[in-house]
């Protein structure tokens, strides 16, 4: 217990951060081109903002939500996904008095109880934005391009935009009632739990990942049918702009989300050589009703969020582990300890990076972990070097030596480290 994780709960190792690292640096210059600043949201919040707005007879709230009483007796609850956060923040510090689109995107953990595999994990990562404030379908479009976008600068093919359209409060009401008529026909083909919520969330059963409600829906009447003309005309421009711009989507009627704030335009990212349960790889929709659920004006929003694990499983190898030292400095006797370890500080305010060894051994060893450490560079200093005022600067590539002057040993490292 001591030295293991908790459950479906992961390590991210040095040999794993650079790929992070790679993705979150691209997201960030990604989104800024799209016009998204960054949000830092806290990782809890009061429960009842999750019960409000992810929809309390949805899964996530249901069964998933990490939900404790603190030691003061607040309703605290680890938050499961990153919009509630980010609408809270919004009509808390009133956005929309200085701007008439608050355009975010936020990145870190979040934790649902679920049953940890591959791709689904109790504390996981996403990457997503939001965008406040805009009803029209252009927002919706630059949404979508900047999800498409991100997915062609990170190199990632075999994935499909899968569009459809939940309808607004109106419309979706009778959609609702329609639903409901059909499942209460087949009640005794579902999951105990959609049987359940057939009465209060009838939507659920079409998000449904087990296989007896997947069939007892295939013919279950679809949103598209009772969409009304306003909605309709949105969900048309949204599909003009795609098409405007060369975006790529398949309509697919079927799917309705698993959160219950959505409105309008809701979409996927899917993995399609991946079958099952875990080929989202993001999604995301409209809430137009959402910050007004909270007690905010009412506003409009889109927004979607990545699943980071997913995403990385999915990313061309980088090739690159933790990272390498440019040099490393093995330095026998106390003299020239002392001046390794000036080096190593010198070349490193310098922007080099330096190691050294701490409890150095003899030059053999040193020069053991010289090579384990990856350093393209590898400094050779002894007590004849300190005596006659010049190092040894080995090439671990070619293991050409030559001999450098002390004095001028940071200047020729940050020479070659250039041209490295
Ligand atoms: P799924 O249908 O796979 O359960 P979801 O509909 O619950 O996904 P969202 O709440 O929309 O997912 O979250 C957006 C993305 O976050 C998902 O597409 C997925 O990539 C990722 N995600 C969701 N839950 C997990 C999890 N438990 N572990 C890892 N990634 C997750
Ligand atoms: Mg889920």
């Amino acid at each position: 217990m001591l030295t293991q994780a908790i459950k479906g709960v992961k390590d991210i190792l040095p040999s794993d951060s650079a790929k992070w690292q790679r993705l979150e640096k691209t997201v960030r210059d990604l989104f800024s081109d799209y016009g998204f600043s960054e949000i830092r949201t806290p990782i809890i919040e009061h429960t009842v903002l999750f019960a409000r707005s992810i929809g309390a007879t949805s899964d996530i709230v249901e069964k998933e939500m990490y939900a404790f009483k603190d030691q003061g007796g607040d309703e605290i609850t680890l938050r499961p996904e990153g919009t509630a956060g980010v609408v809270r923040a919004y009509t808390e510090h009133k956005l929309f008095a200085s701007q008439p689109v608050t355009k975010v995107y936020y990145m870190g953990p979040m934790f649902r109880r679920e049953r940890p595999q591959a791709g689904r994990l109790r504390q996981f990562h996403q990457i997503g934005v939001e965008a406040i404030g805009v009803s029209e379908p252009g927002i919706d479009v630059d949404v979508l391009a900047a999800l498409t976008e991100l997915f062609t600068r990170l190199d990632v093919h075999g994935v499909e935009l899968h569009i459809n359209s939940l309808g607004c409060r109106d419309c979706r009401a009778l959609y609702k009632a329609a639903l409901k008529d059909f499942l209460t026909r087949k009640i005794d083909s579902l999951c105990p739990d959609c049987q359940r919520r057939v009465d209060t969330n009838p939507l659920r059963a079409l998000d449904c990942k087990s296989e007896r409600c997947k069939a007892a829906t295939s013919d279950a009447p679809m949103m598209s049918e009772y969409i009304d003309d306003n909605c309709r005309a949105h969900f048309e421009s949204v599909k003009q702009g795609l098409d405007d711009l060369g975006i790529k989507y398949v309509v697919n009627p079927r799917m309705v989300r698993g959160l219950d704030y959505y409105t309008r335009t809701t979409f996927e990212m899917i993995a399609v050589d991946k079958k099952g349960a875990q080929n989202a790889v993001a999604a995301g929709g409209r809430y137009d009703g959402l910050v007004e659920e909270i007690g905010g004006p009412p506003t409009p929003g889109i927004g979607f969020a990545i699943g980071v694990e997913r995403l990385l499983m999915m990313l061309p190898e980088a090739g690159k582990g933790a990272s390498n030292p440019m040099v490393y400095i093995a330095a026998i006797g106390g003299e020239a300890e002392r001046f390794g370890q000036k080096l190593a500080n010198n070349l490193r305010k310098s922007g080099i990076s330096a190691e050294r060894d701490y409890s150095p051994g003899g030059l053999k060893n040193q020069m053991k972990k010289a090579d384990r450490s990856g350093a393209s560079l590898t400094v050779i200093i002894g007590e004849e070097e300190i005596a006659s005022g010049a190092a040894i600067l080995r090439d671990m590539k070619t293991r050409e030596q030559s001999e450098v002057k002390l004095d001028k040993l940071a200047e020729e490292i940050r020479t070659r480290a250039k041209s490295l």
